[in-house]
């Protein structure tokens, strides 16, 4: 792991979460499957998006609200909007 990579994660570790139980952001899988390039793995900042086998994995819960897994999807599979009743992430920077 890079000292930048490093740093992030120590700056998230800072965060805070209230998680919404319904996601606020849902995936359509049936798209994924036809995607090449999955920009979505390599670009979410919180790792939200990973290959298990041969299928993509998506979890909402650690989401940092940065909206980039919606602008590069290629296929357009990403349903994204801001969790609900002000849920999500709390940033706490120091
Ligand atoms: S909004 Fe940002 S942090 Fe959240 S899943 Fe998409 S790319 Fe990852």
């Amino acid at each position: 792991m890079s000292a930048t990579e490093q740093r992030l994660e120590d700056i998230l570790n800072n965060d805070i979460w209230d998680v919404d139980s319904n996601p606020h952001i849902t995936v359509d899988s049936e798209k994924c499957k036809n995607c090449n390039t999955k920009p979505c793995i390599r670009l979410c900042p919180a790792g939200c998006y990973t290959m298990s086998e041969k299928t993509l994995v998506f979890s909402y819960e650690g989401c940092v609200e940065c909206g980039t897994c919606r602008v590069v999807c290629p296929l357009e599979a990403i349903h994204w909007e801001f969790p609900k009743s002000g849920r999500g992430i709390y940033f706490r920077f120091s």
